[in-house]
């Protein structure tokens, strides 16, 4: 199955059969509360206008004001931003950070967009979200092509529509910001460290030594780098990357500083000379102790499971797994950290964000990374306790106890009217 929202759709319809989940409950939550799409005009440098389609799909809002990236992808739909919001409401549940699910994006490739059209892109699109919006109603945050220059860029858009008195108050508009712009310190690699963290926290479960063993990651962006810089740091060894340019193999290590700056340098992994150059196919092959797929969903399939060979599978990628490929895997006795887990320390810094942004405070990094370790270190055992109480694999798990959380509080709130 690779319909990315029906494998949301069954994901959650899993737990929802462990924990009988109530049938009006199952029908709420079948679909997204809010589907805006957006067609607006924006000046290229050319002096032609170009027409885009922008997306904010907003999925739930009971535990909180919606959160969610912004993606820009030219292959951005609608069934992958539902898909995504989705994920983002038990997310948020799993770490009990008071925040509901969102997602938003725009179908184009920034990379062939200077910069002052990716400026005037964003700030349309922000303009055309209008009230959608707003630090207590719908937070957006970095995603896939996205980064701290275009939440700044969101930030400031937003508060040049407010009166002069309340700008400062809806800073938290968006998070993800740069550190000078009311952004928060740590939260660049949080999503990264998050994925270190919760990797660590099964490597404990299972007295299993990451300082002798390896790994191979997907994807080379914010999240594949940040993961594979801190794991490399921990004495594991990195493998092989592979990204849209293409897939490089060292066994005896790759220095993710090094492939960074070859990255910059041309725009991917293809061409670094410090290792092999292998397929598609050979990457997906090449034996690890961990794989972090952080590229886009729907990775692991039919096709490529079989070619897998790993312990543990840290999905750093929202949805990089199909229903298929998870079988495939489950079948060989790979264990899985879920995307909705794994992928989580982005939005858990997000919310320290927000929450500074509150109280005019700025924390350290150390302070972010402890309360981050915390919330990722609670988040794997309350997931570790349901999986060996009721006997099922970590992500229908996961899924329990968000979806049970969220079931709580739709009984003592009841449904209006
Ligand atoms: N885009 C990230 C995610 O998928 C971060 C979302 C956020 O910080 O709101 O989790």
């Amino acid at each position: 199955m690779n319909n990315v929202y029906e494998v949301a759709q069954a994901q959650f319809e899993r737990a929802a059969n462990a924990l009988n989940l109530d049938s009006k409950l199952r029908l709420i939550l079948s679909q997204p509360k809010n589907e805006l799409i957006v067609n607006f005009p924006v000046l290229m440098d050319n002096g032609a206008f170009r027409l885009f389609k922008g997306y904010r799909i907003q999925h739930n809002n009971i535990m909180g004001p919606y959160k969610g990236g912004i993606r820009y992808h030219h292959e951005v739909h609608l069934d992958e931003v539902k898909a995504l919001a989705a994920w983002m409401t038990w997310k948020c549940s799993l770490m009990e950070i008071p925040f509901g699910g969102a997602k938003g994006g725009i179908k184009f490739n920034p990379r062939e967009h200077s910069a002052q059209e990716l400026e005037r892109i964003t700030r349309r699109f922000t303009h055309a979200l209008g009230s959608n919006i707003g630090p207590d109603h719908d937070i957006p945050a970095p995603d896939m092509g996205t980064n701290a220059q275009t939440m700044v860029w969101m930030m400031d858009t937003y508060m040049n529509g407010v009166p002069h008195d309340r700008k400062n108050a809806v800073r938290g508009i968006v998070t993800g910001k740069s550190v000078t712009s009311g952004g928060s310190l740590g939260r660049n690699k949080a999503t990264g460290q998050g994925l270190a963290f919760a990797v660590q926290a099964w490597a404990r479960e299972h007295n299993f030594n990451l300082a002798g063993g390896d790994f191979t990651v997907q994807g080379f962006g914010n999240v594949g780098y940040h993961a594979a810089q801190i794991l490399t740091n921990g004495g594991s060894t990195l493998k092989a990357v592979m990204d849209h340019t293409g897939a490089v193999r060292n066994l005896n290590g790759i220095d993710p500083e090094a492939l960074l700056a070859h990255c910059a340098e041309t725009g991917g992994v293809a061409g670094y000379a410090r290792a092999e150059a292998i397929s598609r196919e050979a990457f997906f092959a090449t034996r690890a102790d961990i794989f972090v797929p952080a590229a886009l969903e729907m990775q692991i399939t039919a096709e490529t499971a079989p070619l897998m060979n790993f312990r543990l599978v840290a999905e750093g990628a929202n949805g990089p797994t199909d229903l298929d490929g998870e079988r495939i895997l489950l079948e060989k006795g790979t264990e899985f950290l879920p995307d909705i887990l794994a992928n989580a320390g982005g939005v858990t810094v997000s919310y320290f964000e927000w929450l500074q942004n509150r109280r005019a405070e700025s924390w350290t990094e150390e302070r972010v990374d402890e309360r981050l370790l915390s919330k990722m270190n609670a988040a794997y055992e309350h997931m570790r306790a349901i999986a060996r109480e009721h006997k099922v694999d970590n992500r229908t798990a996961a899924y329990m106890h968000s979806v049970k959380r969220v079931q709580t509080v739709y009984r003592e709130r009841g449904i209006f009217p």
